[in-house]
């Protein structure tokens, strides 16, 4: 197991690692207490393309906010098509739109989007983490300024637990590659102007100019980059 103590140690021993030998050495040690945090993402395809290789079953997980687009949930069930292997669990948030639209405000991701991100995805997130000793996500370092630091595994202090981040140093053009090569599954989205693919409402997510940032349409003129998963 790894420790808040060994766990930079590890991540300079394995910072020039391939991600599949990432994925190996997580599922060696974690087994059954690993779970993938699964948007969607053209990243979270390829991990499960590599989990799929080296473990079964892999577990996962989706956030499902009701507020997702109808391309993400078709993704999802021709993931789950592809990878008979495949253990995704979706996640509710503990209230439904309606109750949310009743206790807070109607639109709550426009008025105050952390407080609606935190609902729908945060508590739910660090609910299903619980039942876990480590995680992994398809971050990269080259998604945002907030992700510069990142490293292939860390120390979660603020879930006591290992994150594995396998693509961490991965540009946008190794990724295609490897999708387009391998032939995933991927939100078709992606090819009308969405990089990155968030909840529905054109403030959480909108489509982005050909060459702009990848994330520029998530919460665009928000103050907003990250939903508070990683944070
Ligand atoms: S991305 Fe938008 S709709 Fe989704 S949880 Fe966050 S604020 Fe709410």
């Amino acid at each position: 197991m790894l420790t808040k103590e060994n766990v930079l140690q590890k991540a300079l021993e394995w910072q020039d690692q391939d991600a599949k030998y990432i994925v190996e050495q997580a599922t060696a040690v974690y087994s059954e207490k690993l779970v993938l945090a699964c948007s969607l993402s053209v990243e979270d395809l390829i991990l499960i393309d590599l989990l799929s290789q080296v473990t079964n079953p892999v577990r996962a997980f989706f956030l499902d906010t009701d507020f997702h687009f109808p391309e993400t949930l078709e993704t999802k069930d021709r993931v789950q098509k592809k990878y008979s292997q495949l253990d995704l669990e979706t996640v509710k948030p503990l209230l439904t739109v309606e109750e949310q639209n009743a206790q807070y405000a109607v639109n709550l991701f426009e008025s105050d989007p952390g407080q609606c991100c935190k609902i729908r995805k945060v508590e739910p997130l660090n609910r299903t983490l619980r039942s876990y000793q480590a995680w992994m996500t398809g971050m990269r370092r080259e998604q945002a300024t907030t992700r510069t630091n990142l490293q292939v595994v860390e120390w979660d202090t603020k879930r006591e637990m290992v994150k594995f981040n396998p693509l961490a140093g991965w540009t946008n053009k190794q990724v295609w590659a490897y999708v387009l090569e391998h032939q995933l599954p991927y939100n078709p989205l992606h090819n009308q102007g969405y990089p990155s693919i968030g909840c529905s409402p054109i403030t959480c997510t909108a489509p982005v100019a050909a060459g702009g940032d990848i994330r520029a349409g998530r919460w665009a003129g928000k103050g907003k980059v990250e939903c508070g998963l990683h944070t």
